[in-house]
């Protein structure tokens, strides 16, 4: 089945069409249906109601059967016997039913069935060991012959290969010379076969090391059969013929009852209930269509229809039915009716045959694994399938097969298909038989495939393997006549395509008709291969029966000839676009099948002549049906006028293309004009061309005369005459001249003129040629400018006057044509590409594209190569894509009139060139002189003469006539400039030929005066031509030095040489000067429209490198913004403390006063409360940030990340019940926000947002989800630079101004842990629970008087001084503005964060909150760990602005929630680090995240005491006091513990050193007591943990001591980060310490870990490790410390690596459209995932009972494996590497078990070829290497969990919306 063919044209990269056929790939799929058999299991099947096995089946003994088969050795009655064999046991074996998957059930069928055959062939019980003999009796193989499966990597030597077609496998390809050659890479599709070996594949090295052939190889063919045993010969030659005559029988009939007798076992005929409906296959009908109807015939669910139907697709035939006659007729019927229009194939057996036929397919593949052991084997069999059954008609097997492939379905086509290659291709003279076999056959065997409407897998696909060998090719052609059988067969279908002798196509016939002549179309594949390579010798068999082909081609050509006609339509547009695109594909086609019969004729002068005279009898056949003009009234006259001009008369062909029918089709006068070319090698072409026109009664100017026409139609079509034509003709005449058509179209018709100018006299030519194009009063009366047309008329002619001197000058100047001029194809390949590379400077495959023959240049030999690096430059991007820039002084060789280009590419190179020349500055003039062109050939030189010709010399004095008149009309600067240059071009040619008559003329009929004249006063209308003028003048009098007259003129073009660098310095000034203009006007502009301009400049940015860029887009768009922000932080920042210290709360080194601790300096008196100003973008008004004011806001996007996980397969099963108290220190979750930094009024963004939902609303109506962000899920786009978002953060003032002015308190860390042991373990209270008997605690808030009722005065003091605070009604409160919006985020956070739905009351709204902003910044400190950046000062302003203000959110959010609650929360978060005397339910310290834990106490602590009256006030916000500074010194502690007693800490050396972090020890007193403090501590925990076994070492205390601190420090950089943004102290300036210790400087801790522990003075906390250590000692925790980055799965350097690790691990795909099962690798964990067969993803239990039914998903809901893999493995966002099309899937999947949404994008895989460009869907298959920048890259975007933004962006760019690709089914 196939969906709707689309039209080849309709697409212009799907319009190459021959690049698609290789050998490797033709067969598309063959194996699809084979590759299924071969991994066939039965536990497919399941608890479905099927028959009991018999006793029979279970008790048959296989053994006991083979042995008496052995013994009735001698017996004819074997095939007797097995025919009852089988017909008792295959029904039973195989047992078809519909309810299964695969609808078939194989029971002891290796038993029952092959055993017996296997005992038989080897004559042994024994069989292993048998086939171990055998196969040693085989020489090693000096052929690889291994047939690929589809997916397949193959290899095709650019070097060494013959043609495409030959390939080589993995294996061959890695043990031969071609890996170091220029090789390109593939994946089968299946169906081919490894060349290596074949000496007619391959230039030179044939064998690779494998298969190097070795002395005694030629031996002869009997040998081989020799080797084996004469008995076992015996019998494998009777098996094989009982087996093929058998597997022939029953696969190639139509009718059951055709069958031997002997294999119809009881349930045959009449009533059972054992008949089956089967369904075929075809192209025709999609998927849905036949799932909609199997649904109405049998009553099937979607997913049964989908399973069943893509059954069909993959076997091409499948039981729907089984039952009883009548039920089975029912089926068929309804499936009948419901198709009726092209009826579905819908047949019906009894059960037994279709499990015969079964049988007889597995036996092919039975076959196929015997002959594969042996060369004896493969013998015979070839032998048994040429050997005939019917003593009737002499048709062999093999023939017998071929042509029923009507009878046949795509497996057993594929299976037979398969034993033909394994046996006659792997025998060179076998090869040769089957050739024979297969043309005799030929054009059945093509009617049967293209009559058949299940096109996928057929015989006809053997042609590539048969005529891709050049000896059979040859042999073929010669011997069998096979370029006529070929042609003859595709001419059979263009018979019924024939009207009035032309071809005629329509688009309204019916689909199969139109499928059956897009099928016949494939002959001419055939055709190509067959004449692909020429032969060395000719001989009169092979001349002569190609000449008989070439003439049956002519034929086909005459059809072509003149098709598709049109007239031009007037006054009313045409209705239809009449069809053109059948044409233009034959012609396609029919391009590469020409040149190859050009490379035959021209190698031998008896063919060439023989072509050309047929092609000229044709001709003139065609010459006398051509059309007759309206200008004949009487039909009898000759259709030639005569034409007077200045006395000359002209014969001109009665035509014009204004008024008479054109065809773009004359391919028999382009074949005739292209082996003319050719004659001038053995003849004299001008009188074999005069004796032919005379002989043949052909007009000389009808060769060129249908060419000329279309020339004219392409003048009248640019000046608009055929504008009413519509839409079919412009595409006709794009197509015309575009690279796909135009080697056989317009270059052609350019030669054919070409010809006519070199054979007719110029004068007479010239005047044809104006006659055509209407423009004979030009030389009629040459002054006359004037005309009394209309304006509009008047611009057409002018405009047609133009292209006429345009065609001139390519007819004159083009002679970069071997056999035109003289030049070799290099020169001609050369011009080619610097043209090209003038347009602009291009990456390779961009380039390759523009010029002919792309694909030969890119397979063949290395001279493209080579004159790329002559005449260009590689300028390498960085990790982007590389360009070729022309080198300087090619930049001469530019021709504006090159004639390939557009009209467009003109312009842009003309831009490009002049651009160019000013760069380089060397005095070449940036005026565009034409070249001077090459040589012309002996028989083209007189086309030059058209340069001196009178009629050419009039019409350049009417050119220079009307450039000097100022009234003149019909005129322009177009046409001067042209004529100037050919004047160039006539100079050129006098200069060479020195009696050219050019000069004289000129002077005879005063042209030169008029040049000069024009140039001294050139009108202000010719002011542009000066320059050019200047040089014809300087060209022109190097002929006459001594003319006086023209020197003066001389010294005026010096003079004006010397202006014209005056003009030129002038025209720079000017330029530049507009170009500030134009910079100002820009900026301006983009003020004034901020928004959208940015808007536009972001989506324009986004290209391949996307990557790379966008990370730079937002912040460089916001620059202005950010610096408002970044200078007023700075204000802040900057305000100096000046307050002396009387306390010291730690003992500190002051050794670096320079740093400033950002604690314990709430004391500081803010005076200046500086003001923080943002501009909006929405509204572009400046706003401060203040509590009480109206909210501004960061639009923001919250996702859940599982990117920091260190245990990928932990999972939160249920969000909704989960608990998030605390963070475990392996990060298996997260909540990640980000931002683009852009500040935004609330009410804007309420404005803007409400406007997109609307806009989305109303979109839904007309095209559903077309934008790349669901506003179901709350997302929108930042409107400024269109960011993905989701929610949007308030930003908040500096949190300074909530600090009050108290006293600092004076308490001391071990006062300050003993006062919050006594709150907490103050506030548990146990109560005993009646009902569950249970000990239940809770914690109950105690007030803070009660505690400091237990404390000494003076603490209880300082101790209600930092936590007691008073309601303080002077600190403002929120604006209910800013209140909402907080509440909102949080709100947000809650849902998005964890894919929950919302619940407002939710406790768990602000520990979420606060664990998104602890992982945002541990996230954000890994990507600058990744990039060897300190903390400081190094973020990027996107990722500080939005640190900055979560912080700040999460901070204030505390005193917004339910007191009672956080109070509540900080007791069980304390109670994990400090001492509680009851046990509760906590986890371990060492399964913590500390950071998580300090950060959601930092918040929650100052509220612990907040009394209930005033309710938590902005005064109990954290703004970096004692409480601070505590916290840290004891989450450092604690980690210090976790750290040393990790799981092997202390034992195993750090194993990555990427990662690590520079540490400077300094003071060797401090390093003493520091190794003193640790190695107590390491005692305590070795005492604690169980011992490791002995013979593990301990690390020395050094090493632990290093290892300790690189494992501190990520916790010391997100906490600096923290307080940082949390206090807005700055950061310290450079200082020449580590970061470890300027860190602990910054945050007030000693750098030394003694002072830090102070176990000696302090006995608190002294209490407090020993109680760590103790409890820790338990934990099963794997996390290791130091606490790498997650990294991406590394990938292989080569890119074939990668292939064939994937080829070697999976099993091949067998769906060819299915795009799950294409491999890929999961780039965060490095599984290959792929699906493995098409049941895995359903339900097993397909039918049965209607509950079950019910049970099954949907079918479009089934999630795809990287789906799957993806939720597994890395949570919302999957990274995937899809190898066989080389590109990247990335993923975003939100799944909360109610909604499942996907969406995708694919980006280029990061794999470079030499030139620096990326391949994705490996179109080139150049080899391919890793760069690691892009990975790095990629890498750098996950870690920055930007890959959603990127899938928006991506889709944005693509046009495509979120959902529309089906991305869950990936
Ligand atoms: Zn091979
Ligand atoms: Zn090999
Ligand atoms: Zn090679
Ligand atoms: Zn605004
Ligand atoms: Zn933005
Ligand atoms: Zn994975």
């Amino acid at each position: 089945m196939d969906d709707a063919d689309s039209i080849d044209l309709s697409d212009n990269d799907e319009f190459m069409l021959d690049v698609e056929i290789t050998a490797a790939n033709v067969q598309d799929a063959i194996n699809m249906a084979l590759a299924d058999d071969d991994n066939s299991n039965s536990n497919l099947t399941t608890n479905v109601d099927l028959p009991q096995l018999s006793d029979e089946l279970i008790n048959f003994d296989g053994n006991k059967f083979g042995e008496e088969l052995l013994f009735k050795i001698d017996n004819d009655n074997i095939e007797k016997i097995l025919y009852q064999h089988w017909k008792t046991f295959v029904p039973q074996c195989y047992i078809y039913h519909t309810n299964l998957i695969k609808g078939i059930i194989e029971q002891r069928t290796q038993e029952i069935l092959f055993r017996p055959l296997d005992i038989y062939l080897y004559g042994t019980l024994n069989t292993d060991d048998a086939i171990q003999i055998i196969r040693s009796y085989n020489k090693k193989s000096t052929v690889c012959g291994h047939l690929f499966k589809s997916e397949e990597p193959t290899y095709f030597c650019r070097d060494c290969c013959v043609d495409p077609t030959c390939v080589l496998c993995t294996d061959c390809f890695l043990q031969s010379e071609h890996r170091k050659h220029r090789y390109k890479m593939n994946v089968s599709a299946g169906g081919g076969y490894c060349d290596c070996g074949d000496p007619e594949a391959w230039k030179q090295n044939v064998h690779c090391n494998l298969h190097l052939p070795h002395d005694d190889n030629n031996e002869s063919a009997d040998d081989i059969l020799n080797r084996l045993p004469s008995d076992l010969r015996l019998r494998a030659k009777n098996l094989f013929n009982i087996l093929l005559r058998f597997i022939i029988k029953l696969l190639c009939t139509g009718n059951y009852q055709d069958i031997p007798n002997e294999l119809k076992n009881e349930y045959w005929d009449g009533d059972h209930k054992n008949y089956v409906t089967i369904l075929f296959n075809d192209e025709v009908h999609t998927y849905d269509q036949v799932i909609h109807v199997l649904s109405r015939a049998i009553q099937c669910t979607k997913q049964e229809g989908h399973e069943l139907a893509s059954l069909v697709d993959r076997e091409g035939r499948t039981a729907i039915r089984i039952g009883t006659t009548e039920q089975c007729r029912d089926v068929q019927q309804t499936i009948r009716i419901r198709t009726a229009d092209v009826p579905l194939k819908c047949e019906i057996y009894p059960n037994s045959f279709i499990s015969l036929q079964y049988f007889a397919q597995k036996l092919l593949t039975y076959l196929q694994n015997i002959i594969e052991l042996s060369d004896g084997f493969r013998r015979i069999f070839c032998e048994c399938e040429i050997e005939c059954d019917d003593e009737l008609d002499d048709i062999t097997r093999t023939e017998k097969a071929l042509l029923s492939e009507k009878m046949l379905w795509k497996s057993a086509r594929s299976a037979l298909h398969q034993i033909f290659i394994n046996s006659f291709f792997m025998d060179s003279e076998w090869k040769k038989t089957f050739a024979i076999l297969y043309m005799k056959n030929y054009s059945t065997v093509w009617r049967n495939f293209v009559k058949d409407p299940d096109e996928y897998v057929s015989f006809t696909d053997l042609s590539v393997q048969v005529y891709t060998v050049p000896t059979l090719a040859k042999y073929l052609i010669s011997s069998h006549n096979a370029f006529q059988t070929i042609v003859d067969s595709f001419l059979e279908y263009c018979q019924s395509k024939l009207d009035h002798g032309k071809l005629l196509f329509s688009r309204t016939t019916n689909a199969s008709l139109q499928h059956e002549f897009r099928r016949a179309q494939s002959i001419l594949y055939d055709l190509k291969y067959l004449l692909g390579v020429v032969p060395q010798e000719y001989t009169v068999e092979l001349r002569e029966n190609f000449l008989n082909g070439f003439r049956v081609f002519l034929q086909l050509l005459s059809y072509m000839h003149g098709m598709d006609k049109v007239a031009r339509q007037v006054g009313q547009h045409v209705e239809f676009d009449p069809e053109w695109e059948t044409a233009f594909n034959l012609v396609i086609k029919i391009q590469s099948i020409i040149s190859s019969i050009l490379d035959w004729c021209a190698q031998d002068k008896e063919l060439l002549l023989g072509a050309y005279e047929a092609t000229g009898l044709t001709l003139a056949e065609i010459q006398k049906t051509s059309d007759i003009s309206h200008l004949i009234k009487d039909k009898n006259n000759s259709s030639i006028v005569k034409t007077t001009v200045n006395d000359l008369k002209v014969d001109c062909y009665a035509y014009d293309v204004a008024k008479d029918p054109i065809s773009v089709h004359i391919p028999v006068v382009r074949l005739f004009v292209a082996l003319h070319i050719h004659l001038q090698k053995y003849t004299n072409t001008a009188t074999t061309f005069n004796n032919l026109c005379e002989k043949l009664k052909i007009y000389p100017c009808f060769i060129y005369e249908e060419a000329l026409r279309i020339q004219v139609l392409g003048a009248q079509h640019v000046a608009g005459l055929w504008k009413r034509n519509g839409y079919s003709l412009s595409n006709q005449i794009y197509y015309y001249s575009n690279i796909k058509c135009r080697k056989e179209m317009y270059d052609r018709d350019i030669l054919a003129l070409q010809v006519g100018a070199s054979l007719t006299p110029s004068d007479t030519y010239l005047i044809q040629l104006m006659h055509k194009f209407n423009l004979l009063e030009w030389i009629r009366s040459p002054e006359n400018g004037h005309s009394s047309e209309t304006e509009s008329k008047v611009k057409e002619k002018v405009r047609i006057m133009e292209e006429f001197l345009h065609l001139l000058l390519i007819i004159i100047g083009e002679r970069h044509e071997p056999g035109i001029g003289k030049v070799t194809r290099e020169e001609k390949l050369t011009r080619e590409v610097i043209h090209q590379l003038c347009i602009s400077p291009m990456a390779h495959s961009e380039l390759i594209r523009g010029l002919q023959d792309s694909g030969q240049l890119e397979l063949g030999s290395g001279d493209f190569e080579a004159v790329l690096k002559e005449v260009a430059d590689f300028k390498r991007g960085n990790a982007t894509k590389g360009n070729y820039e022309l080198k300087a002084n090619r930049l001469l060789e530019y021709n504006p009139f090159y004639y390939h280009y557009s009209k467009a590419d003109q312009c842009k190179s003309e831009e490009y060139v002049i651009k160019r020349r000013k760069l380089n500055d060397d005095g070449i003039s940036t005026t565009l002189f034409i070249p001077c062109p090459p040589l012309f050939t002996e028989s083209f030189q007189p086309i030059i003469h058209i340069l001196d010709s009178n009629i050419f010399l009039t019409l350049l004095k009417a050119c220079i006539y009307r450039s000097a008149d100022s009234k003149a009309q019909l005129w322009s600067e177009a046409i001067l400039n042209r004529a100037l240059h050919l004047i160039t071009l006539a100079c050129y040619e006098q200069e060479r030929e020195s009696n050219f008559e050019f000069y004289s003329k000129c002077q005879k009929s005063e042209l030169d005066k008029l040049i000069n004249q024009l140039h001294l006063n050139t009108p202000s209308k010719a002011e542009t031509c000066k320059e050019l003028l200047a040089y014809v003048i300087k060209l022109y009098n190097k002929f006459n030095e001594t003319n006086e007259q023209l020197n003066s003129s001389t010294i005026t073009t010096n003079q004006d040489t010397s202006d014209l660098t005056k003009r030129a310095q002038r025209k720079r000034k000017d330029l530049a000067a507009q170009k500030r203009a134009k910079i100002i006007a820009q900026m301006t502009e983009l003020q004034k429209n901020f928004i959208e301009k940015n808007i536009q400049l972001c989506s324009d940015s986004i290209d391949e490198q996307q990557i790379s860029t966008i990370e730079s887009i937002s912040p460089g768009t916001s620059s202005q913004l950010s610096s408002l922000i970044s200078s007023s932080d700075q204000q802040i920042l900057s305000t100096s403390p000046n307050t002396e210290f009387k306390f010291e709360p730690m003992s500190i080194d002051d050794t670096y006063p320079i740093i400033q601790c950002c604690f314990g300096r709430n004391d500081i008196e803010l005076s200046q409360t500086t003001k923080q100003i943002l501009t909006c973008i929405f509204c572009q008004e400046n706003s401060e940030v203040k509590l009480n004011s109206e909210a501004l806001v960061l639009s923001a996007y919250v996702q859940n990340s599982r990117v920091l996980s260190k245990t990928r397969t932990r999972r939160i099963e249920n969000w909704d019940t989960f608990d998030p108290t605390f963070m475990s220190n392996d990060l298996h979750w997260g909540v990640h926000v980000s931002s683009c930094g852009h500040a935004i009024h609330a009410s804007c963004w309420t404005k803007y947002h409400n406007s997109i939902t609307s806009q989305d609303h109303r979109r839904t109506l007309r095209m559903r989800g077309s934008a790349n962000y669901d506003t179901e899920r709350n997302e929108f786009l930042c409107p400024l630079c269109q960011t993905l978002s989701n929610t949007i953060i308030p930003i908040l003032p500096s949190l300074r101004i909530f600090a009050d002015e108290r006293k600092l308190a004076q308490i001391s860390f071990n006062e300050w842990l003993d006062g919050l042991d006594k709150a907490l373990n103050g506030s548990i209270e146990s109560r005993y629970e009646l009902d569950t008997h249970e000990q239940q605690i809770f914690f109950n808030p105690c007030p803070l008087t009660t505690i400091t009722k237990m404390m000494a005065e003076r603490v209880a003091q300082n101790f209600q001084l930092l936590f007691g605070f008073a309601g303080d009604s002077r600190v403002q409160d929120f604006s209910d503005s800013i209140r909402e919006r907080l509440m909102n985020f949080a709100k947000n956070v809650y849902v998005f964060g964890l894919n929950v739905d919302p619940d407002d009351d939710n406790d768990r709204i602000p520990i979420i909150l606060w664990t998104s902003c602890s992982y945002t910044i541990q996230s954000t400190e890994q990507l600058l760990r990744i990039d060897s950046k300190s903390i400081f000062s190094q973020l990027s302003i996107r990722q500080s602005e939005l640190i900055n203000c979560l912080t700040k959110v999460s901070a204030v959010y505390g005193s917004l929630h339910d007191s009672d609650k956080i109070k509540k929360h900080c007791l069980k978060l304390l109670s994990v680090l400090l001492l509680t005397r009851t046990n509760i339910q906590i986890p371990s310290l060492i399964d913590i995240d500390l950071f998580h834990l300090l950060v959601s106490l930092c918040f929650t602590l100052p509220i612990l005491f907040a009394s209930k009256q005033t309710s938590p006030s902005l005064t109990n916000v954290p703004t970096g006091n004692l409480n601070d500074l505590y916290l840290v010194r004891l989450i450092l502690m604690a980690h210090c513990i976790q750290i040393l007693s990790s799981q092997g800490f202390l034992y195993e050396i750090k194993n990555d050193n990427s990662q690590q972090f520079i540490i400077r020890h300094k003071n060797d007193d401090d390093d003493d007591a520091e190794k003193e403090t640790i190695q107590k501590l390491i005692e305590k925990i070795i005492k604690n943990q169980t011992p490791p076994s002995s013979s593990i070492q301990l690390l020395s205390l050094d090493e632990i001591l290093d290892k300790l601190k690189q494992s501190l420090l990520p916790l010391l950089r997100c906490t600096a980060l923290f307080y940082h943004h949390l206090t807005g102290i700055s950061w310290p300036g450079e200082s020449g310490l580590d970061e470890y210790s300027i860190i602990c400087h910054y945050l007030g801790l000693p750098i030394c870990l003694s002072k830090l522990f102070d176990i000696e003075n302090e006995r608190f906390s002294n209490d407090l490790i020993n109680n760590w250590i103790s409890n820790l000692s338990t934990s099963k925790s794997l996390i290791k410390y130091p606490i790498l980055v997650n990294e991406l799965h590394p990938l292989p350097k080569e890119y074939i690596d990668l292939m064939n690790q994937v080829s070697q691990g999976v099993a091949p795909y067998k769906y060819a459209r299915d795009e799950a099962r294409s491999p890929c690798i999961c780039l965060t964990c490095g599984d290959v995932v792929v699906r493995s067969s098409s049941s895995s993803i359903t339900t097993p239990n397909l039918l049965t009972t209607n509950s079950l039914i019910s049970t099954l998903l949907n079918i479009d809901q089934t999630v795809g494996p990287c789906n799957l893999h993806t939720q597994q493995c890395c949570g919302p966002v999957g990274l995937y590497l899809r190898v066989k099309e080389c590109s990247l899937l990335l993923l975003n999947i939100i799944n909360d078990g109610r909604i499942n949404k996907t969406r995708g994008t694919f980006i280029p895989a990061p794999y470079l070829d030499d030139y620096g460009e990326t391949d994705q869907n490996l179109r080139r298959g150049n080899p391919l290497h890793l760069c690691d920048e892009r990975y790095h890259a990629l890498y750098r975007r996950w870690l920055s969990h930007a890959i959603p933004e990127d899938i928006s962006r991506n889709m944005e760019f693509n046009n495509t919306s979120i959902y529309a690709h089906n991305w869950s089914q990936f």
